[in-house]
């Protein structure tokens, strides 16, 4: 097989993170936050001499070692380049040990009485900071005497917490400082004396989201505790199993009971970013805009369909004036490579916006039984789009090709269509995604084949083979044009 990658992704690590155990202790006066993290990980391709991780520019690095044996490395920008002392191989589980110190930087907020967390993980612990890069979490944070603590996962006493299922570094978060508390054994809410006053509104209108989106996806929520916490500042972040809120939001429910919307959002994020992930960042609205779209159908439920309504006019007015500033994008779009560039309201509000035409165009009762199909599917798995359309069309019992072209996918380079020519022995393919050509291949072949290559993208390729003797009752010549293959 012969391949051209169209696609403008990073290269992909050649390794991947079985597990990170990591012990952090904050100092709130010196706005420092010492680190230690052990490495589990191995090599996904032939042996491995260095070992690239992220680690944030206030990150200062102490030493690496393997056992006892101290590792050269070197800091480019926001990575470490690890110098192993023996190759990795293939396959075989490693493990490296980092001691460093963390500074206040995008993701470690300091402040008089609290620390927090937010989204680049690699500013608090050295980490590989990849979407793809899923991996379970043991958490150890040393606090001071009289702090409440929270962090990402199921706690394991007062100041552990672990992760068993893998989940992207993103999503790994804590909390720590002078917080009050209230709630329960699952669902606890920490923040200021102020903020307390709202707790029994709080509480209560995120138990109605848990409900709400249990129903909604078929899939109770998945872990024993879920956590908000209220702080200084403006955080709006999902973890694992914890949201961070800022305390200004919830002190605003005093003049608006009803402004639900951000706390749903980020707690749809436990089904749509923690629970099934996007693969990569080019398909990030399949965290955001679900995220966006839960959060306007809880409130629809909780407040009818004109609140609804307002919710998605506003996105689809965001998204208008967007386009005006010539800022339209596709959905899912091969160009984003980082967090910050996918980090725009196109994932949010277009993908909201794109959901709803959806919702119109299935009808409700197929729409909600294809995202279920899609949530049943692929929990606990990466997705792209390709997923969310299977699920949709499943649903739908049609295809939902030409919806996906006009709303979700990029034209592709040159205004080429994907399309794939098949005849017997040969397949050539355009701009192709790896799964379409398995599917294909497993109808012109009728046996099954399967792409076991991991890679992603689309390709431009021609595979050719020595048909045997039951392909020859296949046509001698079929024309598979786009609409075939973007059944699949
Ligand atoms: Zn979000």
């Amino acid at each position: 097989m012969c391949c051209a990658q169209a696609a403008a992704a990073p290269a992909a690590r050649l390794y991947s993170v079985d597990s990170y155990d990591v012990r952090i202790a904050p100092d709130l006066e010196k706005q420092r936050l010492a680190g230690e993290v052990a490495i589990r990980y191995r090599s996904r391709a032939g042996s491995l001499a260095t070992l690239e991780l992220d680690a944030g520019l206030g990150v200062e690095i102490a030493e690496v070692l393997d056992g006892k044996t101290q590792l050269q490395f070197e800091r480019r920008s926001g990575l470490v380049l690890v110098a192993l002392a023996r190759p990795a191989l293939q396959g075989v589980p490693r493990r490296l040990t980092i001691r460093y110190r963390a500074g206040p930087g995008k993701g470690l907020k300091f402040f008089p009485d609290q620390v927090y967390s937010e989204f680049f993980t690699s500013d608090w612990m050295v980490c590989n900071d990849r979407p793809d890069g899923r991996a379970t979490l043991r958490l150890r944070i040393a606090a001071p005497k009289g702090w409440r603590v929270a962090a990402s996962g199921a706690p394991a006493g007062n100041s552990e917490w672990r992760i068993g299922t893998p989940v992207a570094p993103f999503l790994y978060g804590f909390a720590a400082g002078r917080f009050q508390e209230a709630g329960d054994a699952h669902l606890r809410l920490l923040g200021s004396a102020d903020v307390m006053l709202f707790a029994p509104a709080i509480l209560d209108a995120t138990r109605a989201a848990l409900r709400f989106f249990a129903a909604r996806t078929g899939r109770d929520y998945a872990a024993p505790l879920y956590t908000q916490v209220f702080t200084h500042a403006s955080p709006m972040q999902e973890n694992a199993n914890l949201t961070l809120l800022p305390e200004a939001y919830a002190s605003g429910l005093r003049a608006q009971p009803n402004d639900l919307w951000l706390l749903a959002h980020e707690l749809a994020h436990q089904w749509y970013a923690v629970g099934i992930s996007c693969r990569d960042w080019s398909d990030f609205w399949l965290n955001e805009g679900l995220a966006t779209f839960m959060a306007d159908a809880f409130l629809e439920s909780r407040f009818g369909r004109e609140r609804y309504e307002r919710e998605i006019e506003r996105s689809r007015g965001i998204y208008e004036r967007l386009k005006e500033e010539g800022k339209d994008r596709a959905l899912s779009f091969r160009a984003w490579n980082t967090p910050q560039e996918a980090g725009g309201q196109i994932p949010y509000h277009k993908g909201a916006y794109v959901l709803d035409l959806l919702r119109r165009e299935m009808g409700d009762e197929a729409f909600w039984r294809g995202l279920e199909i899609y949530t049943r599917n692929n929990w606990n798995r990466p997705v792209t789009s390709r997923e969310l359309q299977a699920a949709m069309e499943a649903a739908a019992g049609k295809t939902l090709d030409g919806f996906f072209e006009e709303w979700v996918y990029e034209p592709v380079d040159g205004g080429g269509r994907p399309s794939m020519q098949s005849r017997r022995g040969a397949v050539t393919a355009k701009a192709t995604p790896l799964a379409a050509l398995a599917r294909n291949l497993s109808l012109a072949r009728r046996t099954p084949v399967v792409d076991s290559t991991g890679a992603h993208g689309v390709f431009d390729l021609k595979l050719e083979w020595t048909p045997d003797d039951t392909s020859s009752a296949a046509p001698e010549s079929t024309e598979i044009g786009p609409s075939l293959f973007t059944a699949l």
